[in-house]
C-alpha cells in the first residue's frame, strides 16, 4: 500500500518522490520506460562516455533549482562551472558578453551601445516581471533599443540562451526579465552536474526507495476517478488503490491518463495546446580534444555547445572529448524533414569552420531531432502565471513537471514545480 503514486520517473517525478519519502510519505514512482530520467536521462552511451540527453546545464549552478532540491533533502549536489563562455561571431571568437566585464570589453558593441545596453539592463533589474508576462519580446526590444546590434543581442543571444526561445515575436518579456533577475541575484552562471544528470537521477531514486519504491517498465494506463476524486490507478493492467496521484508527465499527455470530463474546458484547451520548445542536438565522441572552450555559442546558425569532458573528466575516456551542441529551432524547421536535414548540415558545416579538422576526429556521433526539448515554450500565452499549478479540478490529483507553473525554464521548472507540488500534497495529508 502506498500513500502517493507518482506517474513518471523524470526529474520532476523523482524529485516529488524523494521529497515525499523524506517526509515519511510512502511513495511509488512508476516509470513506463526501461530507464529513469525522461528527457533528462543520462547513461553510458559508448564505452567510457557518460552522455546526457543533449546538453543538460543547470542554470545558476549551486544556486539553481536542482541544487535547491538537493539542499531540501539534506544532500549535496556536486556541480562544476565552465571557466568562461565564448562566442563565435562573423569568423571571430570573443567572450560571450554575459557579465559586466565581458559586456564592457566586448568587440561586438560600440561605446554608445554599451551605455544603451547597460541602461536597458538596469531597467530590467528594477522591473516587476509579472507586469511584462503578456508583452512579446520583439515588441519590447523594438521600443527599448535603438541599436540594431542590441536588438539582435537581446533576442538572438540572451533570450535564446536563457529561455530557449525560438521566436522573439512570441516570447514573454516577463519570463526574460525574471530569469535575468534570478541570474544576477544568484551571482552564478550555468553549471554541470558532475557525472551528468545520472548522478541526480540515481540519488533521487535511492532516496525514494528509502521509504517507497521506484518501478521501471511500469506504464500507468489510467488514473481512476470517481465522483471527482482519485481512487486508484491501473499500472500494466494491475489496479492499485491509492487516493493521491501526482502526474509528473508533460501536461499535453494528461488526457491519455484521465478522462477529460473532470476538467474545465479552459484547462483542457490550455493543456492540450501547450507548445514545447524544439531543436536539434548532436553529441560527439572525439578521439582527441578538438574544442578548448568549456561552453560556446554561435548565432548563425544558432548553436550552443558544451565540451562537458573539459569540465568533468569522468564523462569521457582519458584523452578523448565529449562535445555536445544544441540548436533551438521553430516547429516549421523541426517538423519538416527536409528543412531539419538542411539545418543539421548547416550546423555541422559551421562546426568545421569553428573547429577545423573536427570531422576527422569523430569516433561516434548521436543526432537527435527533438519535437520536445522543454515541455513549455515561455511564450506570452504560456508564461508562468498561465501554466497550471499543482492542484487540479480532481481531488487527490496533482501535477508536477516542466509544463507547470514554476520559475525558470525547462529543468528549472521541473525541479521548482516539484517542491510546489509536494507542499500542496502535504497540505491535504
Ligand atoms: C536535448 C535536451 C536538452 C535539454 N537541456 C536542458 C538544459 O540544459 N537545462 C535544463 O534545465 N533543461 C534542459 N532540458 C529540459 C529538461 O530535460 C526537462 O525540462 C526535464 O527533464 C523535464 O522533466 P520532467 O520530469 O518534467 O518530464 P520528463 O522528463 O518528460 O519525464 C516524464 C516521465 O514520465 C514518463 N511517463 C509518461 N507517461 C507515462 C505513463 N503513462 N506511465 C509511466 N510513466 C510515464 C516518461 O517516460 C518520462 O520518463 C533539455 C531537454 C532536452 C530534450
Amino acid at each position: 500500500m502506498f500513500d502517493v503514486l507518482v506517474v513518471g520517473g523524470g526529474v520532476a517525478g523523482l524529485s516529488v518522490g524523494a521529497l515525499l519519502s523524506r517526509r515519511g510519505v510512502k511513495t511509488l514512482v512508476a516509470e513506463r520506460a526501461t530507464i529513469l530520467g525522461g528527457r533528462g536521462k543520462c547513461f553510458e552511451y559508448k564505452k567510457g562516455y557518460i552522455v546526457d540527453y543533449g546538453i543538460h546545464a543547470l542554470r545558476m549552478a549551486d544556486n539553481g533549482a536542482a541544487a535547491s532540491i538537493f539542499r531540501m533533502l539534506g544532500e549535496n549536489l556536486e556541480i562544476v562551472e565552465p571557466k568562461e563562455s565564448s562566442l563565435y561571431h562573423e569568423g571571430e571568437w570573443s567572450e560571450l558578453p554575459l557579465n559586466l566585464n565581458a559586456i564592457m570589453s566586448s568587440p561586438l558593441f560600440s561605446k554608445e551601445e554599451i551605455n544603451e545596453l547597460l541602461g536597458g539592463l538596469g531597467g530590467v533589474l528594477s522591473a516587476q516581471p509579472s507586469k511584462y508576462w503578456d508583452i512579446p519580446l520583439s515588441r519590447w526590444v523594438e521600443e527599448n533599443f535603438k541599436s540594431e546590434r542590441l536588438r539582435w543581442f537581446v533576442k538572438e543571444i540572451l533570450a535564446k540562451l536563457l529561455l530557449i526561445s525560438a521566436d522573439a515575436g512570441e516570447t514573454s518579456t516577463g519570463e526574460l526579465f525574471d530569469i535575468i533577475q534570478a541570474f544576477v541575484k544568484s551571482g552564478k552562471g550555468a553549471g554541470f552536474a558532475v557525472g551528468g544528470w545520472r548522478s541526480i537521477i540515481e540519488r533521487l531514486s535511492e532516496i525514494v526507495e528509502e521509504n517507497g519504491q521506484v518501478r521501471v517498465k511500469a506504464k500507468v494506463e489510467r488514473i481512476l476517478v470517481k465522483d471527482g476524486r482519485v481512487e486508484g490507478v491501473v499500472v500494466n493492467g494491475e489496479k492499485i488503490k491509492v487516493d493521491t496521484v501526482v502526474a509528473a508527465v508533460p501536461v499535453q499527455g494528461l488526457f491519455k491518463l484521465v478522462e477529460e470530463k473532470w476538467f474545465s474546458e479552459e484547462f483542457i484547451r490550455k493543456a492540450k495546446g501547450m507548445k514545447p520548445t524544439m531543436g536539434i542536438s548532436i553529441d560527439y565522441g572525439l578521439a582527441t580534444k578538438a574544442c578548448e572552450y568549456d561552453t560556446f555559442m554561435c548565432s548563425d546558425p544558432w548553436i550552443y555547445g558544451a565540451a562537458t569532458s573539459n569540465m568533468d573528466a569522468s564523462v569521457a575516456p582519458q584523452g578523448e572529448q565529449l562535445l555536445t551542441v544544441f540548436s533551438v529551432l521553430t516547429p516549421s524547421i523541426v517538423l519538416n524533414k527536409e528543412r531539419a536535414k538542411m539545418e543539421l548540415e548547416r550546423i555541422e558545416k559551421k562546426l568545421e569552420e569553428m573547429f577545423p579538422g573536427i570531422k576527422g576526429n569523430v569516433k561516434w556521433k548521436r543526432t537527435l531531432i527533438l519535437g520536445m526539448v522543454d515541455g513549455a515554450a515561455l511564450t506570452v500565452t504560456q508564461s508562468r502565471d498561465k501554466r497550471p499549478g499543482p492542484e487540479t479540478d480532481v481531488k487527490g490529483l496533482y501535477l508536477a513537471g516542466d509544463t507547470c507553473n514554476g520559475r525558470g525554464a525547462g529543468g528549472d521548472i521541473a525541479f521548482n514545480s516539484s517542491s510546489n507540488c509536494v507542499d500542496a500534497v502535504l497540505r491535504t495529508m
